[in-house]
C-alpha cells in the first residue's frame, strides 16, 4: 500500500487508475474483488483532494448511515462493506471527514494509490496506454479516467 510519492511504482501496471476519488477508489476496490494484479491508483494531490477543497461547513447533502448489514448501502460508501456513517459517526460529513473516510478505506483495502503524481498526457501504445505523468513515464495495459467530466488528459492543444 502506499499513500506517497516516495514509494516506487512499478514501471509497467496491469491497470492505471487516474483519480483518488471515489469513483477511483471505488473501481479500484472491485478490481481487488476481482483479483485484477497491479492495480495502481494516481492522484496528483492527495486522496480525496476535490473534498479537501470544499470550504469549511460545506457538507455532504446525501445522508450517511451504516444500513450495510440490512442490504442497504451508505448512500456515501465506495464498497459495500464499508460506510462513512459508521466509521466517522456523522450522517452528514463535511469535506475532510470524507476525505478521511476515503483515505482509511484505501488502507483498510490495501489499495495501491501514488499521491502527489499528476498525469498529464495519455499516448496509446500496441499492448495499451503510456501515461505521462509527473516524474516519468508509465505504462498500461488499461486506463481508468476517474477525474471527473472536466477533468481531462492534454490533447496537445
Ligand atoms: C459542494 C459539493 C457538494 C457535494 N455534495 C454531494 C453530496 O451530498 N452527495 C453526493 O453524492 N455528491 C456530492 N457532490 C458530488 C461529489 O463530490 C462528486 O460526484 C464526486 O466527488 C465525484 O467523484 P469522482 O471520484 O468522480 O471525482 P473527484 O472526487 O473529483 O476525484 C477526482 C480526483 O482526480 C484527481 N485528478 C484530476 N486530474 C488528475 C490528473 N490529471 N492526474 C492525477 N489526478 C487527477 C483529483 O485531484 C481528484 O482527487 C458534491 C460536490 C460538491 C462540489
Amino acid at each position: 500500500m502506499n499513500l506517497s510519492q516516495d514509494r516506487h511504482i512499478p514501471d509497467h501496471v496491469t491497470v492505471a487508475i487516474v483519480g483518488a476519488g471515489p469513483a477511483g477508489l471505488g473501481v479500484a476496490r472491485v478490481l481487488r474483488d476481482l483479483a485484477i494484479p497491479d492495480v495502481w491508483v494516481l492522484e496528483r494531490g492527495r486522496i480525496g483532494q476535490s473534498f479537501l477543497r470544499w470550504p469549511a461547513g460545506t457538507r455532504l447533502l446525501t445522508p450517511s448511515f451504516p444500513g450495510n448489514v440490512f442490504g442497504l448501502t451508505d448512500l456515501n460508501a465506495i464498497s459495500y462493506d464499508s460506510s462513512p456513517g459508521w466509521s466517522l459517526k456523522r450522517e452528514h460529513p463535511d469535506g475532510g471527514a470524507y476525505a478521511r473516510y476515503l483515505e482509511q478505506a484505501s488502507l483498510a483495502f490495501g489499495l495501491n494509490v501514488a499521491c502527489g503524481i499528476e498525469v498529464r498526457e495519455l499516448e496509446p501504445a500496441d499492448d495499451g496506454f503510456i501515461l505521462h505523468a509527473d516524474g516519468g513515464e508509465i505504462s498500461a495495459a488499461f486506463v481508468i479516467w476517474a477525474c471527473v467530466q472536466f477533468g481531462t488528459p492534454s490533447d496537445g492543444g
